[in-house]
Protein backbone atom coordinates (compact mmCIF):
# COMPACT_ATOMS: atom_id res chain seq x y z
CA UNK A 1 0.00 0.00 0.00
CA UNK A 2 1.22 4.03 -0.96
CA UNK A 3 2.34 5.35 2.42
CA UNK A 4 1.20 8.96 2.48
CA UNK A 5 4.07 10.53 3.58
CA UNK A 6 2.94 14.18 2.61
CA UNK A 7 1.07 14.03 5.68
CA UNK A 8 3.20 11.96 8.04
CA UNK A 9 3.72 12.63 11.77
CA UNK A 10 6.87 10.67 11.61
CA UNK A 11 9.79 12.81 13.46
CA UNK A 12 12.84 11.24 13.46
CA UNK A 13 14.59 10.97 17.05
CA UNK A 14 18.48 11.39 16.64
CA UNK A 15 20.51 10.88 19.05
CA UNK A 16 24.47 11.43 19.26
CA UNK A 17 26.21 8.78 21.77
CA UNK A 18 29.96 9.49 22.02
CA UNK A 19 32.51 5.90 23.05
CA UNK A 20 34.48 6.94 25.66
CA UNK A 21 38.69 6.47 24.15
CA UNK A 22 39.98 2.72 23.54
CA UNK A 23 43.08 1.30 25.15
CA UNK A 24 44.79 2.11 21.32
CA UNK A 25 43.53 5.63 21.42
CA UNK A 26 44.60 6.03 25.11
CA UNK A 27 47.94 4.35 24.73
CA UNK A 28 48.81 6.96 21.93
CA UNK A 29 47.19 9.62 23.87
CA UNK A 30 45.29 10.38 21.15
CA UNK A 31 43.85 14.08 20.79
CA UNK A 32 39.95 14.41 21.59
CA UNK A 33 37.92 16.30 19.46
CA UNK A 34 34.83 15.35 20.11
CA UNK A 35 33.30 17.44 23.37
CA UNK A 36 29.87 17.46 24.87
CA UNK A 37 28.45 20.72 25.00
CA UNK A 38 25.40 19.83 26.62
CA UNK A 39 22.32 17.00 26.76
CA UNK A 40 21.70 18.12 23.12
CA UNK A 41 24.82 19.38 21.75
CA UNK A 42 28.09 18.23 20.44
CA UNK A 43 31.01 19.34 19.38
CA UNK A 44 33.97 18.75 16.36
CA UNK A 45 36.65 21.34 16.98
CA UNK A 46 34.93 24.39 16.59
CA UNK A 47 31.64 23.22 14.92
CA UNK A 48 28.79 22.94 16.83
CA UNK A 49 25.87 20.10 15.98
CA UNK A 50 22.31 19.72 17.76
CA UNK A 51 19.85 16.81 18.17
CA UNK A 52 17.50 15.43 20.30
CA UNK A 53 19.76 13.88 22.80
CA UNK A 54 23.64 13.82 22.99
CA UNK A 55 25.19 10.56 25.32
CA UNK A 56 28.38 11.35 26.20
CA UNK A 57 31.41 9.23 26.85
CA UNK A 58 30.28 7.84 30.22
CA UNK A 59 26.76 7.43 29.34
CA UNK A 60 25.30 4.02 30.45
CA UNK A 61 23.50 1.52 28.69
CA UNK A 62 20.65 1.98 31.07
CA UNK A 63 20.46 5.93 30.45
CA UNK A 64 20.30 5.54 26.73
CA UNK A 65 17.69 3.19 27.03
CA UNK A 66 15.95 5.78 28.91
CA UNK A 67 16.18 8.32 25.82
CA UNK A 68 15.52 5.87 22.53
CA UNK A 69 14.02 2.40 24.22
CA UNK A 70 11.65 2.99 26.40
CA UNK A 71 9.59 5.81 24.25
CA UNK A 72 9.93 2.55 21.40
CA UNK A 73 8.30 0.78 23.76
CA UNK A 74 5.12 2.81 24.03
CA UNK A 75 5.13 3.22 20.08
CA UNK A 76 4.77 0.07 19.57
CA UNK A 77 2.29 -0.53 22.20
CA UNK A 78 0.11 2.24 20.65
CA UNK A 79 0.53 0.45 17.97
CA UNK A 80 3.17 2.07 15.67
CA UNK A 81 5.64 0.39 13.39
CA UNK A 82 8.31 1.44 15.09
CA UNK A 83 12.09 1.21 14.44
CA UNK A 84 15.70 2.18 16.23
CA UNK A 85 18.72 2.49 13.64
CA UNK A 86 22.24 2.60 14.84
CA UNK A 87 24.96 4.41 12.35
CA UNK A 88 28.33 5.22 12.65
CA UNK A 89 31.53 3.93 11.57
CA UNK A 90 33.34 0.27 12.12
CA UNK A 91 34.17 0.83 15.96
CA UNK A 92 32.10 3.72 16.93
CA UNK A 93 29.80 1.54 19.15
CA UNK A 94 27.12 0.73 17.39
CA UNK A 95 27.52 -3.48 18.44
CA UNK A 96 27.81 -2.32 21.81
CA UNK A 97 24.54 0.22 21.80
CA UNK A 98 22.12 -2.55 20.05
CA UNK A 99 23.37 -5.71 21.99
CA UNK A 100 26.24 -4.80 24.36
CA UNK A 101 27.30 -7.28 26.73
CA UNK A 102 25.31 -10.19 27.63
CA UNK A 103 25.39 -12.53 30.39
CA UNK A 104 25.21 -16.19 30.82
CA UNK A 105 22.38 -15.92 33.45
CA UNK A 106 19.06 -14.91 33.33
CA UNK A 107 19.28 -14.61 37.00
CA UNK A 108 22.30 -11.92 36.74
CA UNK A 109 21.78 -9.19 33.71
CA UNK A 110 24.96 -7.71 32.61
CA UNK A 111 24.39 -3.99 33.16
CA UNK A 112 26.47 -3.80 30.06
CA UNK A 113 23.26 -5.16 28.28
CA UNK A 114 22.57 -2.96 25.39
CA UNK A 115 18.98 -1.66 23.77
CA UNK A 116 17.78 -4.45 22.39
CA UNK A 117 17.48 -7.04 25.18
CA UNK A 118 16.62 -3.62 27.55
CA UNK A 119 13.74 -3.18 25.22
CA UNK A 120 12.29 -6.18 25.06
CA UNK A 121 12.61 -6.81 28.95
CA UNK A 122 9.99 -4.03 28.97
CA UNK A 123 8.41 -4.57 26.40
CA UNK A 124 7.32 -7.97 27.97
CA UNK A 125 6.95 -6.02 31.68
CA UNK A 126 4.32 -3.51 29.54
CA UNK A 127 2.33 -6.51 28.19
CA UNK A 128 1.90 -8.00 31.32
CA UNK A 129 0.66 -4.82 32.80
CA UNK A 130 -1.42 -4.24 29.86
CA UNK A 131 -3.27 -7.83 30.44
CA UNK A 132 -4.20 -7.63 33.58
CA UNK A 133 -5.19 -3.77 33.03
CA UNK A 134 -7.51 -5.15 30.25
CA UNK A 135 -8.61 -8.61 31.34
CA UNK A 136 -11.94 -7.94 30.77
CA UNK A 137 -11.63 -7.11 27.10
CA UNK A 138 -9.61 -10.49 27.10
CA UNK A 139 -6.40 -8.39 25.58
CA UNK A 140 -3.94 -10.82 24.63
CA UNK A 141 -0.61 -10.36 23.37
CA UNK A 142 1.64 -12.58 20.87
CA UNK A 143 5.00 -11.57 20.17
CA UNK A 144 7.24 -13.46 17.45
CA UNK A 145 10.73 -12.65 16.49
CA UNK A 146 12.73 -12.56 13.40
CA UNK A 147 16.88 -11.81 12.92
CA UNK A 148 18.59 -11.49 9.25
CA UNK A 149 21.41 -10.02 8.42
CA UNK A 150 22.32 -8.05 4.95
CA UNK A 151 25.23 -8.67 3.20
CA UNK A 152 26.29 -8.06 -0.19
CA UNK A 153 22.66 -7.21 -0.59
CA UNK A 154 21.91 -10.82 0.35
CA UNK A 155 19.45 -11.62 2.73
CA UNK A 156 20.60 -14.54 5.09
CA UNK A 157 18.13 -15.89 8.07
CA UNK A 158 20.62 -15.85 11.71
CA UNK A 159 18.15 -18.06 13.02
CA UNK A 160 18.38 -20.53 10.02
CA UNK A 161 21.72 -19.42 8.25
CA UNK A 162 21.25 -22.20 5.59
CA UNK A 163 18.74 -19.98 4.21
CA UNK A 164 20.61 -17.58 2.08
CA UNK A 165 19.35 -15.07 -0.46
CA UNK A 166 15.95 -14.79 0.84
CA UNK A 167 13.66 -12.63 -1.35
CA UNK A 168 11.54 -9.53 -0.03
CA UNK A 169 8.14 -10.39 -1.13
CA UNK A 170 5.08 -7.95 -1.03
CA UNK A 171 1.49 -8.45 -0.50
CA UNK A 172 -1.48 -6.23 -0.20
CA UNK A 173 -3.02 -7.55 2.83
CA UNK A 174 0.37 -8.38 4.90
CA UNK A 175 2.86 -5.61 3.26
CA UNK A 176 6.48 -5.94 2.64
CA UNK A 177 7.82 -9.67 3.95
CA UNK A 178 11.09 -11.92 3.68
CA UNK A 179 10.11 -15.20 2.45
CA UNK A 180 10.68 -17.91 3.94
CA UNK A 181 12.08 -16.27 6.79
CA UNK A 182 11.80 -17.88 9.88
CA UNK A 183 9.81 -16.52 13.17
CA UNK A 184 10.07 -17.61 16.72
CA UNK A 185 7.62 -16.88 19.13
CA UNK A 186 8.87 -15.55 22.33
CA UNK A 187 7.40 -14.15 25.70
CA UNK A 188 9.93 -13.72 27.73
CA UNK A 189 13.70 -12.39 27.98
CA UNK A 190 14.72 -15.76 28.33
CA UNK A 191 13.62 -16.41 24.95
CA UNK A 192 14.72 -13.51 23.28
CA UNK A 193 18.17 -14.06 25.11
CA UNK A 194 18.67 -16.83 23.47
CA UNK A 195 17.49 -15.74 20.10
CA UNK A 196 19.79 -13.29 20.16
CA UNK A 197 22.62 -15.15 21.30
CA UNK A 198 22.20 -17.75 18.41
CA UNK A 199 21.55 -14.86 15.56
CA UNK A 200 24.93 -12.73 16.89
CA UNK A 201 27.22 -16.43 16.46
CA UNK A 202 25.94 -16.86 13.09
CA UNK A 203 26.68 -12.95 12.06
CA UNK A 204 29.06 -12.61 9.49
CA UNK A 205 32.02 -11.02 10.62
CA UNK A 206 35.08 -9.42 8.49
CA UNK A 207 38.30 -8.03 9.56
CA UNK A 208 39.64 -4.86 8.03
CA UNK A 209 42.59 -2.78 9.48
CA UNK A 210 40.38 -0.63 11.30
CA UNK A 211 38.75 -3.06 14.10
CA UNK A 212 38.91 -6.71 14.04
CA UNK A 213 35.69 -7.12 14.41
CA UNK A 214 34.06 -4.82 12.05
CA UNK A 215 31.72 -5.66 10.23
CA UNK A 216 30.49 -5.54 7.18
CA UNK A 217 26.70 -6.11 7.23
CA UNK A 218 23.44 -4.80 8.28
CA UNK A 219 21.53 -6.98 11.08
CA UNK A 220 17.71 -6.27 11.88
CA UNK A 221 16.08 -7.76 14.47
CA UNK A 222 12.28 -7.61 14.29
CA UNK A 223 9.79 -8.26 16.89
CA UNK A 224 6.36 -8.29 15.43
CA UNK A 225 3.57 -7.39 17.71
CA UNK A 226 -0.39 -8.72 17.84
CA UNK A 227 -2.61 -7.83 19.92
CA UNK A 228 -6.39 -9.67 20.31
CA UNK A 229 -9.22 -8.09 22.60
CA UNK A 230 -12.91 -9.11 22.28
CA UNK A 231 -15.24 -5.65 22.32
CA UNK A 232 -17.82 -5.81 24.92
CA UNK A 233 -20.83 -7.79 25.06
CA UNK A 234 -20.16 -8.15 20.86
CA UNK A 235 -17.50 -11.19 20.85
CA UNK A 236 -15.83 -10.02 18.03
CA UNK A 237 -12.02 -9.44 18.40
CA UNK A 238 -9.91 -6.98 16.70
CA UNK A 239 -6.24 -7.77 15.91
CA UNK A 240 -4.19 -5.07 16.04
CA UNK A 241 0.08 -5.28 14.94
CA UNK A 242 2.84 -3.45 14.77
CA UNK A 243 6.70 -4.23 14.22
CA UNK A 244 9.46 -3.34 16.20
CA UNK A 245 12.71 -3.27 14.03
CA UNK A 246 15.90 -2.79 15.83
CA UNK A 247 19.33 -2.22 12.92
CA UNK A 248 22.74 -2.11 13.33
CA UNK A 249 24.19 -0.81 10.20
CA UNK A 250 27.30 -1.31 8.75
CA UNK A 251 29.86 0.63 9.44
CA UNK A 252 29.46 4.04 7.65
CA UNK A 253 33.25 4.63 6.76
CA UNK A 254 34.74 5.47 3.41
CA UNK A 255 36.30 2.35 2.20
CA UNK A 256 39.77 3.40 1.65
CA UNK A 257 39.92 4.21 5.49
CA UNK A 258 39.66 0.60 6.19
CA UNK A 259 42.49 -0.34 4.01
CA UNK A 260 39.80 -2.40 2.16
CA UNK A 261 41.37 -4.38 -0.84
CA UNK A 262 39.98 -7.09 -3.41
CA UNK A 263 37.18 -9.22 -2.31
CA UNK A 264 36.65 -7.00 0.37
CA UNK A 265 36.81 -3.53 -1.85
CA UNK A 266 33.30 -5.37 -3.82
CA UNK A 267 31.86 -6.35 -0.23
CA UNK A 268 32.21 -3.19 0.33
CA UNK A 269 30.67 -1.37 -2.61
CA UNK A 270 27.39 -3.35 -2.36
CA UNK A 271 26.84 -3.11 1.54
CA UNK A 272 27.26 0.58 0.30
CA UNK A 273 24.34 0.01 -1.72
CA UNK A 274 21.93 -0.42 1.23
CA UNK A 275 23.44 2.21 3.51
CA UNK A 276 23.97 4.96 0.85
CA UNK A 277 20.22 4.57 0.03
CA UNK A 278 18.82 4.40 3.36
CA UNK A 279 20.57 8.04 3.44
CA UNK A 280 19.06 8.59 0.63
CA UNK A 281 15.77 8.36 1.38
CA UNK A 282 16.19 10.10 4.41
CA UNK A 283 17.24 12.85 2.67
CA UNK A 284 14.12 12.64 0.40
CA UNK A 285 11.77 12.13 3.67
CA UNK A 286 13.24 15.05 5.08
CA UNK A 287 12.84 17.53 2.18
CA UNK A 288 9.12 16.29 1.77
CA UNK A 289 9.02 16.99 5.44
CA UNK A 290 10.12 20.20 4.74
CA UNK A 291 8.46 21.02 1.68
CA UNK A 292 5.25 19.17 2.26
CA UNK A 293 5.69 18.39 -1.31
CA UNK A 294 4.39 14.97 -2.26
CA UNK A 295 7.86 12.81 -3.88
CA UNK A 296 8.61 9.44 -4.90
CA UNK A 297 10.16 7.40 -2.46
CA UNK A 298 12.78 4.63 -3.67
CA UNK A 299 12.45 2.41 -0.55
CA UNK A 300 13.15 -0.25 -3.36
CA UNK A 301 16.01 0.13 -4.33
CA UNK A 302 17.84 -0.98 -1.77
CA UNK A 303 16.96 -4.71 0.47
CA UNK A 304 17.22 -2.81 3.64
CA UNK A 305 15.50 0.37 2.15
CA UNK A 306 12.62 -2.34 0.39
CA UNK A 307 12.71 -3.97 3.86
CA UNK A 308 11.66 -1.52 6.11
CA UNK A 309 9.66 0.32 3.81
CA UNK A 310 6.69 0.27 6.10
CA UNK A 311 9.05 1.27 8.88
CA UNK A 312 10.54 4.43 7.77
CA UNK A 313 7.76 6.54 6.42
CA UNK A 314 4.20 7.09 7.07
CA UNK A 315 3.30 7.05 10.51
CA UNK A 316 6.65 5.10 11.49
CA UNK A 317 8.54 6.25 14.69
CA UNK A 318 11.87 6.10 14.44
CA UNK A 319 15.14 6.39 16.22
CA UNK A 320 18.67 7.24 14.62
CA UNK A 321 21.79 6.53 17.37
CA UNK A 322 24.84 7.89 15.65
CA UNK A 323 27.68 6.62 17.22
CA UNK A 324 30.78 8.25 17.15
CA UNK A 325 34.65 8.38 18.17
CA UNK A 326 36.08 11.26 20.63
CA UNK A 327 39.54 10.32 18.93
CA UNK A 328 41.21 13.40 15.91
CA UNK A 329 42.08 10.25 14.27
CA UNK A 330 38.55 9.77 13.12
CA UNK A 331 37.81 13.48 12.88
CA UNK A 332 36.59 12.70 9.17
CA UNK A 333 34.50 10.10 9.79
CA UNK A 334 32.77 11.63 12.84
CA UNK A 335 32.07 14.81 10.59
CA UNK A 336 30.65 13.11 8.34
CA UNK A 337 28.12 10.74 11.02
CA UNK A 338 27.47 14.14 12.53
CA UNK A 339 26.19 15.46 9.11
CA UNK A 340 24.38 12.25 8.50
CA UNK A 341 22.27 13.00 11.95
CA UNK A 342 21.75 16.41 10.96
CA UNK A 343 20.00 15.31 7.86
CA UNK A 344 18.06 12.65 9.95
CA UNK A 345 16.76 15.28 11.98
CA UNK A 346 15.27 16.99 9.12
CA UNK A 347 12.95 14.45 8.62
P1 LIG B 1 30.88 -0.99 15.98
O1 LIG B 1 29.81 -1.99 16.15
O2 LIG B 1 30.38 0.38 15.67
O3 LIG B 1 31.93 -1.43 15.01
P2 LIG B 1 31.55 -1.72 18.67
O4 LIG B 1 30.22 -1.59 19.31
O5 LIG B 1 31.99 -3.09 18.34
O6 LIG B 1 31.63 -0.81 17.38
O7 LIG B 1 32.59 -0.98 19.60
C1 LIG B 1 33.99 -1.06 19.41
C2 LIG B 1 34.66 -1.29 20.77
O8 LIG B 1 34.44 -0.19 21.63
C3 LIG B 1 34.12 -2.51 21.48
O9 LIG B 1 35.19 -3.14 22.14
C4 LIG B 1 33.12 -1.94 22.47
O10 LIG B 1 32.99 -2.77 23.60
C5 LIG B 1 33.75 -0.61 22.82
N1 LIG B 1 32.72 0.39 23.10
C6 LIG B 1 31.90 0.97 22.21
N2 LIG B 1 31.07 1.86 22.78
C7 LIG B 1 31.35 1.83 24.10
C8 LIG B 1 30.83 2.52 25.23
N3 LIG B 1 29.84 3.43 25.13
N4 LIG B 1 31.37 2.25 26.43
C9 LIG B 1 32.37 1.35 26.55
N5 LIG B 1 32.89 0.66 25.52
C10 LIG B 1 32.41 0.89 24.30
MG1 LIG C 1 29.55 -3.75 15.10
Amino acid sequence: PALDVSSADTGVKVIVRVRPMNKKEETEEAEQVVHMMSSTCVALADQQFTYDAVAGENSSQEAVFHMVGLPMVENCLAGFNSSIFAYGQTGSGKTHTMWGVMSDSDDFPSDDRGLTPRVLESLFARIQEEEMINADKQLLYQCRCSFLEIYNEQITDLLEPSQRNLLIREDTKTGVYVDSLSEEFVSSVHDVTRILAKGLANRRVGATTMNSESSRSHSVFTCVIESRSKSEGEGISSVRSSRLNLVDLAGSERQKQTGSAGERLKEAGNINKSLSQLGNVINILAEVAQSGKHRHIPYRDSRLTFLLQESLGGNAKLAMICAVSPASSCRSETLSTLRFAQRAKAI
